[in-house]
């Protein structure tokens, strides 16, 4: 790998990352050049340091810090399927180094150390809404029988994961335009709204995007429906 290549992934991760945390975390540096110290390109945490060099074929991955080694052994064992070069030792300053072979594990590696679990970064909140659709469609094609088995098996409390939420921010005054145009009755079925909001009393409407944000809708009066929840749904589920 060119050094130059190696140090725009670099940087390119160390924000990646920090944007993940959502806090500045990780730096990227580079030790000037001579001595082929320009080749010394790491990332600094909270927790020592990581070194991403470039090598011909890939990267060397080599750690510093005796809490880093301990904590990513393994992990590095298993995303190389070697063990570790160098070694670690209290008098002997040389770190223990991995050959990795592409981005995408130095990435896992950097993420590990950033003590980021990628598995559970992986999912988009639409995206596990998808899965759990799915599954439950799946689910439904069983037998009733074979769905209480697993009920009766399944742990009672659910599991909670972390996930990367985008969202658009929408503009509240198309929101509240939207509910002032339609005055408590749905735009599509014209019916009154099912009922009041707890919050203010006002008819209980849902401003829709007849064009998705996703698709690259606007945020505008002219592309938003105030609707009853019914017929949301139903614009959104409905086999229409
Ligand atoms: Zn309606
Ligand atoms: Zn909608």
């Amino acid at each position: 790998m060119k050094v130059e290549t190696v140090k725009e992934e670099v940087w390119n991760l160390a924000e990646e990352i920090n944007r993940v945390l959502g806090y500045p975390m990780i730096t990227p540096t580079q030790q000037p050049a001579g001595d082929h110290k320009n080749k010394n390109i790491s990332l600094i945490g909270n927790q020592g340091r990581l070194y991403i060099r470039p090598a011909s074929g890939g990267y060397w991955v080599a750690l510093s810090g005796a809490s880093l080694v301990n904590k990513m052994h393994d992990f590095m064992c298993n995303l190389t399927h070697e063990e570790k070069h160098g070694y670690y030792h209290k008098h002997q300053e040389r770190e223990p180094y991995w050959f990795v072979s592409d981005y995408q594990q130095v990435r896992k590696a950097a993420y590990f150390y950033a003590d980021i679990d990628l598995s559970k970064q992986a999912h988009s909140f639409s995206d596990l809404d998808q899965e759990f659709q799915d599954k439950v469609l799946e689910s439904l094609r069983e037998e009733s029988s074979s769905r209480q088995d697993r009920i009766a098996k399944a742990s009672k409390l659910t599991a909670q994961i972390q996930v990367i939420a985008v969202v658009f921010l929408r503009n509240p005054d198309v929101v509240a335009e939207a509910l002032f145009r339609a005055s408590g009755t749905c735009e599509r079925c014209q019916r009154a709204a099912p009922f009041n909001r707890k919050s203010d009393g006002t008819p209980y409407l849902e401003v829709h995007h007849i064009k998705r944000l996703a698709d690259g809708g606007e945020d505008t009066l002219e592309n938003v429906l105030a609707l009853c929840p019914n017929c949301h749904r139903e614009l959104h589920y409905g086999d229409i």
